[in-house]
């Protein structure tokens, strides 16, 4: 190209790339466990009862428009979503040490964490942003994108299932100080296995020491285990730990566990520890601000005004814990299930560990040869890593795919 001499086309996004296969492939019970996103138990899009009554409430109310927001976002959104996240009775927020910027959901939100910090954060000379191994595939490039270094840290211990502590926690000790580690709040993407809550205070005392910025990704709050306020463990232990010293950054998405998906409804939380912290927060408000007026002038408004809806109404709110525990619990049963059916088989390997996991989704160990085997001799759809989002499993397909699993493991 005369115009473009340097361009060159990229494959297809592996996830997005899964989908398009998926959706052209004719055989009338396949299966998609590739992407993130809840199914009810006929395998379809589920529209949560608390999005539906706070759709009608919000749309039958007074003054009810389609203005653009400011740039900060809806004010009523961002005072519940920061609420939700840190608790009723956050100290943080009391002491107004806290910034918030509505934000594109999590992808947005983590977009808008690294712009700022690329251009803001001096606690270190390197600044570099440590993920863990494996992670969300979007983080990488998200930070990249920005011209943010990245590095990772041990996570998954592939031999025994588990969380490789010893090796996380050494990582931490060897980066330099101050560096940003992003930590999974819950349901870790794509393992689904989070630290224990005395894991937690160990890997939090650690980065203290050593005086690291944390970015909290939380994209799972009440999907994990079906309650908010077990999901929020490590960003309020976090925040009520005094040996923190640094900024903590969160965020936050509502795309899964208000199931929102397209609406793209989330935000950043910056928390704030300096003595001097209300003119810095005023001054790290305008600098968002400027990044979100430069990027998309201001945030999507219908989307936040449900959320919004639904936060601040108590018998919404009630509705909605009702429904994420549907979700939650619908996929604690798909993942009984499935490794029931594993065992009844006698499929070589152990397999508690589709139990053991939680959220969304379970790395079930199957090599990227057995799962490109589950694609085309089976129609069974997940990513090559392994990773199975367990949410498109119920109770007409599981023992398709548990046979299916059981014919490319032997
Ligand atoms: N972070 C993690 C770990 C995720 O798994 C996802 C979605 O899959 C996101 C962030 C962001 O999702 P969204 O941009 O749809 O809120």
């Amino acid at each position: 190209s005369k115009f473009f001499a340097n361009i060159q086309e990229l494959p297809p996004d592996p996830l997005f790339g899964l989908k398009a296969r998926y959706n052209a492939d004719s055989r009338a019970d396949k299966v998609d466990l590739g992407i993130g996103a809840y199914r009810d138990n006929n395998g379809k899009p589920w529209i949560l009862p608390a999005v539906k009554q706070a759709e009608q409430k919000l749309i039958n109310s007074e003054g009810y428009n389609h203005e653009y927001l400011s740039i900060s976002g809806y004010e009523p959104f961002l005072k519940e979503s920061a609420k939700v996240i840190l608790g009723e009775d956050s100290v943080a927020i009391k002491q107004n040490k806290i910034v918030s910027q509505q934000s594109l959901s999590g992808t947005g939100a983590l977009h808008l964490a690294g712009a700022f910090l690329k251009n803001f954060y001096t606690g270190s000379n390197e600044g570099k942003v440590y993920l863990s191994k494996p992670t969300w595939a979007n983080h990488n490039q998200i930070f990249t994108s920005l011209g943010l270094k990245v590095d990772s840290y041990p996570y998954w211990d592939n031999d025994n299932k588990s969380l490789d502590l010893k090796g996380f926690l050494n990582s931490i000790k060897q980066a330099p100080n101050g560096s940003i580690f992003l930590l999974h709040a819950c349901a870790h993407n794509p393992t689904g296995l989070d630290p224990t809550k005395d894991q937690w205070v160990q890997i939090l005392n650690e980065i203290s020491q050593k005086n690291h910025v944390i970015l909290f990704d939380s994209a799972y709050q009440g999907f994990a285990s079906g309650d908010l306020e077990k999901d929020a463990f490590a960003i309020r232990s976090a925040i009520n730990n005094d040996k923190i010293k640094t900024p903590i950054v969160i965020c936050q998405s509502f795309a899964k566990n208000v199931g929102m998906y397209g609406e793209r409804v989330g935000a950043v939380h910056i928390i704030n520890n300096e003595d001097n912290y209300e003119t810095i927060n005023r001054a790290i408000k305008s600098q968002l601000n400027k990044l979100i007026r430069s990027e998309v002038s201001n945030p999507p408004a219908y989307g936040a005004k449900i959320v919004a809806t639904v936060l601040s109404d108590a018998k919404l709110r009630s509705q909605w814990d009702q429904d994420l525990t549907t979700m939650s619990s619908r996929i604690i049963k798909m993942r009984n299930h499935l490794k029931q059916l594993l065992i009844e088989l006698k499929t070589p390997g152990n397999w508690d560990h589709i139990t053991n996991q939680t959220g969304m989704f379970s790395f079930t160990g199957l090599t990227p040869e057995m799962v490109s085997r589950l694609e085309e001799k089976h129609g069974v759809y997940l990513v090559s890593s392994g990773r199975a989002s367990v949410a498109g499993l119920n109770e007409h397909n599981v023992e398709k795919v548990a046979k299916a699993f059981d014919e490319v493991v032997r």
